[in-house]
């Protein structure tokens, strides 16, 4: 009531003015209102440049000087405020890639937006440092600026190469990865699992790993599989999968689920390494190692057995010569003597593959000792089958013993007629081979080196894969009672592996088969033809043998077919016992006959001494194996005699001429 009292009393030109005055002042509040607002904003602006987490950098773009840095950036390069403010960009240290003079400041000045990906820089303290570096040129307040924006991304890039790294590492795994979904889904696989299992990564990614699936496994084995891995746990195992091409491997796995964050399985990881190489080297090696058992034991007794039936043999031959032929004596002695004789021959056999007989080894070649008994093998064998005969050009040199070639040629040619129904043919190849280091590293057993090529190859039956499993194993044999022995082939692995070589078999059934042996090759010098064997029993010039054998009745049998022959013996059982009659009889002993292995001191042993006090003795060693102890696996030194055990009448009389011959 008052105020309009006042107004009213007013002239009309006062009011007017407070009119006026009132419109400015409200003015004035809009005014201030609007400086407040632009303040707060600046306010604002200014915070979120402080907080940033890039670096920000503000340079007037006329002279390239540092107008503002954000905290963010001085923090990162390791610089303060005052070093930077009011700078010119080029001279501070860190930018020297982007900036290094006025010249490159220019592009930025002339660009509107420039961005480096990734910049290598330096911080103060020389730590490097990895940028994505922004530049634009705005108009602030009338005045030209260019900002800056600088990201850290060292963090980045170092998880970057990690990622790098990992798949590096996962790509040149020599095991397969497969990683797959949740459901099963292949969405990756490594090289590795290309290289196994033929698919490529295109092929793979998408299928399930069934794909994979050989038939070889049951449907409990994989639902079990599946059931532990979706149960959280991992499963580990062997099984046996399909390439691409059909061909089966065997693999050990591990399969193991991938939980996310919060515990879920959202992926299955499987490694996987291809072990069907390994397997078979392992089964090569277990084969080699069984055969050797077999072997010590089948010599063992076979050693045993020689010295019975060189008793047998022995004593029978004498019985034989005390009966007149026309006697119904003579004939019963006569299957004695045939039937021991072909025990004696078995035992040998055993021996053979044992590697305990004893060989004297003579460089030959090859081409020229198959080529001697070709024709005899063509006898051996029916007459409609074919034999061919396929030396290869130039010498075959090796070093063997001339008998076990034979061996092996008449125990392969028999198998392979035995394994031609009808009509067919037998192919005898001679070759060479190198083997190298790679090669013997895939094959258990052999070495490497230069080697010669025996191959008997038939049209026969040929074997399945069980047969061919124990075809060297002694007494293995698929023929009729009485057709076979089974020890043809133990015989032929233990001549090969004697002389330091290799067989491969290679056999299917219906398509014949092929023995392939390698020989050691020798220098192909003084290589010589064998030796005719004497046919005649030569006889004594009345010398004096010494005899040593510690088995009492080898010993009688060996003086009375030396004294039959017109040799004056002297018998020794044990070594100590020839020590001293050798004393007494020094200058009329002429030759030494000594048993190998004898408790005390062995046949070698006992030869030196005596030859050390008697250089002129002669020596024969007999043995029905040599336990190592003459030479080398039973490998005799040239110019020393020996007599396998058991031995007939000739067989003595031959060797005692030519050891008292030769030397
Ligand atoms: P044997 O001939 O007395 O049976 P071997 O040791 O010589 O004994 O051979 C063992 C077995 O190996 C034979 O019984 C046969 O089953 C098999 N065998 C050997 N050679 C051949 C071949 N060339 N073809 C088919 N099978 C073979
Ligand atoms: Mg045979």
């Amino acid at each position: 009531m008052q105020d309009t009292n006042i107004e009213t009393r007013l002239h009309p030109a006062d009011a007017e003015l407070s009119r006026r005055i009132v419109v400015l002042e409200e003015h004035l509040l809009e005014k201030e209102k609007t400086v407040e607002a632009l303040q707060d904003s600046e306010k604002r602006y200014r915070r979120l440049f402080e907080s940033a987490k890039d670096g920000i950098l503000i340079l007037d773009a006329e002279t390239g000087r540092v107008v503002d840095v954000n905290p963010f950036l001085m923090q990162l390069l390791g610089y303060s405020y005052h070093a930077v403010i009011g700078k010119y960009i080029w001279e501070i240290g860190v930018f020297k890639d982007i900036a290094a003079s006025k010249e490159a400041f220019k592009v930025l000045q002339d660009n509107e937006y420039i961005r480096y990906e990734d910049l290598p820089l330096e911080a103060f303290d020389k730590r490097p440092i990895a940028v994505e570096f922004v530049s634009n040129v705005c108009l602030v307040d009338h005045r030209k600026v260019i900002q800056c924006n600088i990201r850290d991304i060292t963090a980045r890039n170092r998880a970057e190469a990690e990622h790098k790294r990992l798949i590096a590492a996962v790509e040149q795994v020599e095991d397969a990865i497969v990683m797959t979904d949740a459901k099963g889904i292949i969405q990756f696989v490594n090289s590795a699992f290309e290289r196994t299992t033929g698919y490529s990564r295109e092929e793979a990614v998408g299928q399930n790993p069934r794909i994979l699936k050989s038939g070889q496994q049951d449907e409990l084995f994989y639902s079990n599989l599946w059931d532990t891995i979706s149960g959280g746990r991992t499963w580990a195992g062997r099984m046996v999968s399909k390439r691409k091409d059909g061909t089966l491997y065997t693999e050990e796995s591990m399969v193991s689920p991938v939980r996310d964050a919060s515990g879920q399985i959202v992926n299955y990881v499987s490694v996987k390494r291809d072990i069907t190489e390994k397997l078979r080297l392992a089964a090569q090696s277990q084969q080699a190692r069984k055969m050797e058992a077999v072997g010590l034991l089948a010599g063992g007794v076979a050693h045993d057995y020689n010295n019975m039936l060189g008793v047998i043999l022995g004593y029978t031959e004498l019985a034989m010569k005390k009966v007149e032929a026309a006697q119904p004596l003579y004939a019963d002695l006569r299957h004695i003597f045939n039937a021991a004789k072909r025990s004696a021959d078995i035992t040998r056999e055993l021996l053979a593959f044992a590697r305990k007989e004893t060989i004297a080894p003579v460089a030959l070649d090859l081409n020229r000792s198959v080529e001697s008994i070709v024709e005899m093998l063509r006898r051996l064998i029916r007459e409609d089958i074919d034999l061919e005969w396929l030396p290869t050009v130039g010498p075959c040199p090796i070093m063997m013993d001339p008998i076990q070639v034979e061996q092996i040629l008449m125990n392969l040619c028999l198998n392979a007629r035995d394994a031609i129904p009808g009509v067919g043919q037998i192919t005898i190849e001679t070759g060479s081979a190198i083997f190298d280091e790679a090669y013997c590293a895939d094959h258990a057993g052999f070495v490497p080196g230069k080697y010669a090529l025996l191959a008997v190859s038939d049209s026969g039956d040929g074997m399945d894969k069980d047969t061919l499993g124990h075809i060297f194993d002694p007494f293995f044999t698929t023929k009729e009672l009485g057709q076979g022995t089974g020890l043809g082939l133990s015989m032929v692995y233990g001549i090969v592996s004697q002389n330091n070589g290799f067989i491969n078999v290679y056999s299917e059934q219906g398509k014949g088969t092929t023995f392939n042996i390698y020989l050691p090759s020798c220098s192909d010098k003084g290589v010589q033809s064998r030796m005719e064997k004497t046919a005649e029993i030569p006889s004594s010039c009345g010398e004096t043998v010494l005899v040593v054998e510690d088995e009492l009745s080898l010993l009688m049998i060996a003086k009375m077919m030396l004294e039959k022959m017109g040799y004056r013996v002297l018998i020794a059982g044990t070594p100590s016992e020839a020590i001293g009659l050798a004393e007494k009889h020094a200058t009329e002993i002429q030759l030494l006959i000594t048993d190998v292995v004898m408790p005390g001191m062995n046949g070698r042993d006992l030869a030196e001494r005596l030859h050390s006090l008697y250089p002129n003795l002669k020596t024969l060693f007999a043995s029905g194996y040599t336990a190592n102890v003459i030479g080398h696996r039973g490998v005799l030194d040239e110019g020393v005699s020996f007599i396998q055990k058991p031995f007939s009448m000739k067989d003595l009389a031959v060797k005692v001429r030519e050891a008292l011959r030769d030397k």
